[in-house]
C-alpha cells in the first residue's frame, strides 16, 4: 500500500512559515517589503504587545484588484516575476510569492485593499478563508496580522521577550526607512509613536532622525563608482563609533543586507583610525545591475550573492578611506541639518 501522499497547502504553508516568518519582526519586514513594492508613499505600521497581539500595516500603494485577493495568499503566487529571465534580474524586494500565505497559516489575518475603486476585505485564519466581501476602502492595502502564532506552540516559546522583540521590530524598520528616505514611515507600539520619518527623499535627515542629530553632524557623504558599482551614503568621522556592528546598514539596490566581507570593508576604511572593539556608524547604497546579483539565496533574502564581491570590497574601502583622509578639506554633508 502506498505511503507517500501530498502534504496538504496549510500544512506547507506552516512548513514555509517556519523559514520566511521565525518572529513578529519577519512578519514586519514581510508586510512593509510589500507595501515598498506597491509604489506606496506612506507607510504606517502599528504594534501591540511587540506583534504578537497585533501587527498593523497600512500603505498608500497601489493595492490588489478583487480577483486577486484570494491569490495573494496562495502559495508561490506573485505579481512581481513571470519567468526564468525575470528571476536573474529582480527589480523588486519580493518575488517568491510565500510571505502572505506564510502568515496567513500561523496568525488571523485580515486585509482591505483597494486599487482605487471599491475594495475588497479578506479574513483568513489559520490558513482558511473565513471571508471575502466587497469592503469600502480607499486606495492601498490595510493587512492586519492578530494573534501570531496561535497554532504554532513551539515558536511561540522562542519568541523572546517584548523588549527584544519589539527592538528587532524597530530595527528593520530603521532600516527600512533608511532604504527607502522618500517613503513616509511610522512605527506605533500599544499606541506611542516609536519613530517617524518625513519621507522628503533626504537619507541625511532619516539617519537623524534615527541616530540623533549630533550623530548625524558628525557624519560624512560618500560617493564613488566603477564600471560595475556605484557606492553613496554617509559613513561617521572616526571620533563617532560603537562597541558594535549594528549602526552599518548595507543597502543593494534597496534591499537591507548582511554582508560579513563588505562589512568588514567598511571598517577596513578607517585603517588604524578607530580602536579595536569599535565601529564606525555607516548608510552605504550599493546600486549594481540586478543580473550580477543572487538574491535567491535565502528565503528572507537578507544574503546575496554578489559577482565581483572583491571590486565593489576594494571600492567601498578606498572610498572610504579617501574622504577620511580629506575630511579636513571637505565640509561635513551635515553642516546644514
Ligand atoms: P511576493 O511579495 O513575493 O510577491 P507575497 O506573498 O508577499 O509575495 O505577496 C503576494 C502578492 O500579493 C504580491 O506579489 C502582490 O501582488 C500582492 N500584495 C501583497 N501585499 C501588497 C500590498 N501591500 N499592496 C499591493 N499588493 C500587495
Ligand atoms: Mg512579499
Amino acid at each position: 500500500m502506498a505511503k507517500i501522499h501530498e502534504l496538504s497547502a496549510v500544512l506547507a504553508d506552516q512548513i514555509a512559515a517556519g523559514e520566511v516568518i521565525e518572529r513578529p519582526a519577519s512578519v514586519v519586514k514581510e508586510l512593509v517589503e510589500n507595501a515598498i513594492d506597491a509604489n506606496s508613499s506612506e507607510i504606517d505600521i502599528k504594534i501591540e504587545e511587540a506583534g504578537l497581539k497585533l501587527i498593523s500595516v497600512i500603505d498608500d500603494g497601489d493595492g490588489i484588484a478583487s480577483d486577486d485577493v484570494a491569490m495573494a495568499f496562495k502559495r508561490h503566487a506573485t505579481s512581481k516575476i513571470i519567468d526564468r529571465q525575470d528571476l536573474f534580474k529582480v527589480h523588486s524586494l519580493g518575488f517568491r510569492g510565500e510571505a502572505l500565505p506564510s502568515i496567513a497559516s500561523v496568525a488571523d489575518v485580515t486585509l482591505s485593499t483597494s486599487t482605487g475603486g471599491e475594495g475588497t476585505e479578506i479574513h483568513i485564519s489559520g490558513g482558511q478563508v473565513i471571508e471575502e466581501k466587497p469592503a469600502v476602502a480607499r486606495k492601498g492595502t490595510t493587512i492586519t496580522v492578530k494573534d501570531l502564532f496561535y497554532n504554532v506552540p513551539a515558536r511561540l516559546k522562542y519568541v523572546k521577550s517584548v523588549n527584544t522583540e519589539l527592538s528587532k521590530i524597530t530595527d528593520i524598520v530603521n532600516r527600512l526607512a533608511l532604504s527607502y528616505p522618500a517613503i513616509s514611515f511610522s512605527l506605533t507600539h500599544n499606541g506611542r509613536e516609536l519613530m517617524r520619518s518625513a519621507g522628503r527623499g533626504d537619507q541625511l535627515q532619516v539617519i537623524s532622525g534615527i541616530y540623533g542629530i549630533s550623530n548625524a553632524r558628525e557624519m560624512v557623504k560618500i560617493e564613488n563608482h566603477t564600471d560595475d558599482f556605484t557606492v553613496s551614503g554617509y559613513v561617521s568621522l572616526p571620533k563617532l563609533t560603537r562597541s558594535s556592528r549594528s549602526y552599518i546598514t548595507l543597502l543593494l539596490n534597496g534591499r537591507y543586507i548582511h554582508n560579513f566581507q563588505l562589512t568588514k570593508a567598511i571598517v577596513s576604511g578607517y585603517g588604524s583610525k578607530l580602536m579595536v572593539g569599535r565601529f564606525p556608524l555607516a548608510v552605504i547604497n550599493i546600486q549594481m545591475d540586478a543580473l550580477l546579483v543572487d538574491v535567491n539565496v535565502h528565503p528572507t533574502k537578507q544574503e546575496v550573492r554578489i559577482t565581483k564581491e572583491d571590486e565593489l570590497t576594494e571600492l567601498i574601502s578606498q572610498t572610504i578611506f579617501n574622504r577620511l583622509a580629506s575630511e579636513n578639506l571637505i565640509p561635513d554633508a551635515a553642516e546644514n541639518l
